[in-house]
């Protein structure tokens, strides 16, 4: 292994940090409360040096029966128990991960190449919260009952589904494992938590939070590896698993419901965005700027809810672009342990080549005005998967670049003449997960959200969520939704039962 000095001296700050696993960094599989060795090592990279900082096994087909089984005998007493019990256990689980806060911000940067002062902003809070906010509302939460018109009592009966399988993507991995983990076991289900290959440390620490906590052996479990023929797949197909939750690409999400179809699993499935961000000329123009920048660029762009469509209203297009393309250029790109970094590095060599196959074609069809090539850095962050921000103008709505998710940090700029136009454009993808409305005129942004074919409408911000309400994905971009009232009865089974008056 390979141990730059930037790797080496992480590794002593995790140390210093309260890491709890021996160095270097060797992840093992969470299954019926042990830590398992595992078998067929594959590399852990970090994003921002190219260099293997660690392995990670791939579970097969003998860890998913075994993290499945533990999770089944588990749920026996688990789903038992009322949410009462349960949730002093997921207390302790949420108080775990804030205390090992500095621990997860530093693995999040190492996992997915973001920048730390990201991860310190609320991140850690909102991964305790996601596990909290579910105890306190399984225990606080009632059901309905209808006295019908005969004299008779119809009530709604809520129970856990069983063994659900918890496949997350790369991209914020910590936080949305809690976000599943947290309505899961709430509800009385148990789980077995399938990361993304490419950041399997958050997962790691999360496995040991659970473990510290004092979670009963296999109501939570975490197997490692790969999708297609991998961990990923089979849990998907396992006879014992009865619910999957995903996160990820909607190419993954179409594959995982057909091979969930034969054994007939309930399924969630957040999907990937192509979010438009709609500035009205009525938007204060510094402000829509910077909410245009983080909406761009953070976590290298690399989020589902990315605002990457802009539609830029014309009497301002100019001004706008003008100081947008400003903003990005002065973004500080660097090494993501660095609190004064504002952006980190994409997740991987093949997912870098895939976001610069955009670039190319952007070249060849539409204007690049700043970015589009890989930033000049230092030794070792020279071998890093780093790309400028990149502003791209003059680009058909129909051009790829305006159609496909990216998931990097490009944005495309397109100007609009009316109101009913913006809309248009907007809703002109197969996507509906998310759009951004920037204006100052209440009435337009009450009539836009309205009109747009999505799953949330930010208006003069972006990726704030009160965790009561729901949160998913229209068209392409879902089913279902999770979070809040509405979301939390995918994790439930429901039974009404009548009673008769005599
Ligand atoms: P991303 O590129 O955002 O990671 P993916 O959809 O490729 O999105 O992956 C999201 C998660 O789904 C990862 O944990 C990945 O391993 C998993 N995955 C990929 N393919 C499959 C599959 N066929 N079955 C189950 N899980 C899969």
């Amino acid at each position: 292994m390979v141990e730059p000095k930037l790797y080496k001296e992480t590794l002593e700050r995790l140390k210093a940090l309260g890491f709890p696993f021996e160095l270097p960094l060797e992840v093992t599989h969470y299954i019926g409360g042990e830590f398992v060795q595992g078998e067929n090592p594959f590399p852990v990279i970090y994003p921002a040096t190219g260099e293997v900082i660690g392995s990670a096994p791939e579970g097969r087909a003998k860890e998913v029966d075994l993290a499945v089984e533990a999770a089944h005998r588990a749920f026996q007493s688990w789903g038992k128990m009322p949410p009462s019990e349960r949730r002093p256990y997921l207390r302790r689980f949420a108080e775990k991960i804030r205390e090992y806060r500095p621990v997860f911000e530093v693995l999040e940067s190492l996992d997915v190449g973001r920048p730390i002062r990201e991860n310190r902003l609320g991140y850690v809070d909102r991964m305790a919260n996601n596990i909290e906010f579910f105890a306190d509302f399984a225990v606080t939460h009632g059901s309905e009952a209808y006295p019908m018109e005969n004299g008779y009592i119809n009530y709604v009966l809520r129970f856990p589904v069983g063994v659900a399988a918890l496949i997350t993507p790369w991209n914020m991995p910590s936080m949305l494992a809690t976000w599943k983990i947290g309505p899961t076991l709430a509800f009385g289900n148990t789980a077995v938590l399938k990361p993304a290959e490419f950041t399997p440390l958050g997962a790691w620490l999360l496995a040991r939070c659970a473990h510290e906590a004092g979670l009963p052996p296999g109501v939570f479990n975490v197997v490692h590896g790969f999708g297609p023929d991998s961990a990923g797949e089979l849990l998907t197909k396992h006879p014992l698993v009865r619910l999957i939750s995903f996160t990820g690409e909607t190419t993954t999400g179409r594959i995982i419901l057909k091979n969930a179809a034969d054994t007939l699993k309930r399924t969630s499935m957040e999907l990937g965005g192509k979010a438009a961000n709609l500035i009205f000329a009525s938007a204060d123009l510094d402000r829509a700027v910077e909410v245009t920048v983080r909406a761009a660029f953070f976590n290298q762009g690399e989020v589902c809810l990315a605002g990457s469509r802009l539609l830029v209203e014309r009497p301002v297009y100019e001004p706008f672009v003008e100081k947008l393309v400003a903003a990005a250029r002065a973004l500080r790109i660097g090494d993501p342990l660095d609190p004064e970094t504002q952006m980190g590095a994409l997740i991987a060599e093949e997912h870098l080549e895939k976001v610069m196959g955009y670039v190319e074609h952007a070249k060849r069809v539409a204007t690049v005005l700043t970015g589009g090539k890989r930033p000049d850095l230092p030794h070792p962050l020279d071998k890093g998967y780093f790309l400028e921000p990149t502003v791209v103008v003059d680009v058909a709505p129909s051009d790829k670049v305006c159609q496909e998710e990216i998931f990097g940090p490009m944005v495309a700029v397109l100007p609009f003449d009316t109101e009913e136009e913006a809309i248009a454009l907007a809703n002109n993808t197969p996507y509906g997960l998310n759009a951004i409305v920037q204006t100052r005129d209440v009435g337009q942004a009450v009539r836009v959200s309205a009109a747009l074919e999505v799953g949330t409408v930010w208006v003069n911000d972006w990726f704030v969520r009160d965790l009561r309400v729901p949160f998913g994905g229209a068209k392409q971009s879902g089913i279902g939704r999770e979070g809040g009232h509405y979301g939390y009865e995918f994790y439930y089974e429901t039974k009404n039962v009548c009673i008769a008056n005599r």
